[in-house]
């Protein structure tokens, strides 16, 4: 669905980026991309964890500190000399070198986010913080996953990229919907200030495996209900729309923003709405 509003030109910045370790461009030393995924044992980010594996010329690092993830999701990779899991919260500093960063730990289902919004708050903010200061000190590139919902309840619909939104700033969801927006406003700033080399996904409803099943969304919803044989709830049938994404087709999405030119934001889902009875 993305149509970009932004090319990086619009934000050249004014320094040059930090240079990656000059191992990079040795003739005799032939190193790895190595990658950092934090909320790498969570939905998305484990399935980004197999893509990226997928690749030999790869090494994996995933930080997460389990709130909703699991190292079940990443069992299939423990062990593996290309890869390594580490217990840790992004709302403290890591050192680790590496020479891209996917940022996608935090909470992402309402159900989560709202449970310690503080937390979720500290996790958006001193956790991007943190990991645009790794970036800068190894001049990594770092890729943010942030949401649709930095639209807030939107005014405009179809919503793109240069729509600004229309956020309730002290509401209960604010915690996620403030918190990704500071997340993204702290990305331009590092990129305009210091130079680093950024990209912003806005993810959309994204679905597939080890969803979790209470999570409270309306897949996982449905879902729950149907195995434990129960009515399916509809509020307002027929009413609501939702954009739903393959989370295959998510990661394909999220990789090649990485790989690429532009910085974004960019929107990335499915640019249909199906039109169902959705909560
Ligand atoms: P998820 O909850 O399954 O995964 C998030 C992961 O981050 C989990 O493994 C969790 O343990 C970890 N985490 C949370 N707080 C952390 C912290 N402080 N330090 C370290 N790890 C932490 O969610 P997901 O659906 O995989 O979402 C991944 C990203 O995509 C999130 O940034 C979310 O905001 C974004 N996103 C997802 C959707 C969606 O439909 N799933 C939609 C919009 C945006
Ligand atoms: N940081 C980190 N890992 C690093 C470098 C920095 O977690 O390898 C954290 C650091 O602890 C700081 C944040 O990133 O809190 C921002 O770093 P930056 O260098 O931009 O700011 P400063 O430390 O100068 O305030």
């Amino acid at each position: 669905m993305a149509r970009e509003v932004a090319k990086s030109e619009n934000h050249t910045s004014p320094k040059p980026s930090p240079s990656p370790s000059p191992l990079r461009f040795s003739k005799f030393f032939q190193s790895n991309m190595r990658i950092l995924v934090t909320g790498g044992a969570g939905f998305i980010g484990s399935h980004l964890v197999d893509k990226l594996m997928e690749n030999e010329k790869n090494e994996v690092i995933v930080a997460d500190n389990y709130f909703t993830g699991s190292k079940d999701n990443l069992k299939k990779w423990i062990g593996h000399p290309r890869f390594e899991l580490i217990r840790h919260d992004v709302t403290e500093p890591l050192l680790v070198e590496v020479d891209q960063i996917y940022h996608l730990a935090c909470p992402a289902s309402p159900i989560f986010y709202k449970y310690n919004p503080v937390k979720t708050i500290k996790t958006n903010v001193i956790g991007t913080l943190n990991m645009l200061g790794l970036a800068k000190r190894v001049g990594a590139r770092i890729l943010l996953t942030s949401t649709s919902e930095v639209y807030g309840d939107p005014l405009v619909h179809p919503q793109d990229e240069s729509y600004w939104g229309n956020v309730n700033p002290i509401g209960v969801r604010s915690c996620y919907d403030e918190g990704k927006r500071v997340a993204e406003t702290l990305m331009f700033d590092y990129h305009r200030q210091h130079g680093i080399e950024i990209r912003v996904a806005r993810i959309f409803n994204t679905y597939g495996p080890r969803m979790n099943i209470d999570d409270g969304r309306v897949v996982s919803n449905f879902i729950a209900q149907a195995i434990r044989d129960e009515p399916l709830t509809v509020q307002a049938p027929g009413t609501q729309t939702r954009s739903f994404c393959y989370v295959s087709d998510m990661v394909d999405g999220l990789i090649r923003l990485m790989d690429g030119d532009h910085t974004g934001p960019i929107n990335i889902g499915n640019p249909g709405h199906d039109a169902a009875p959705f909560q």
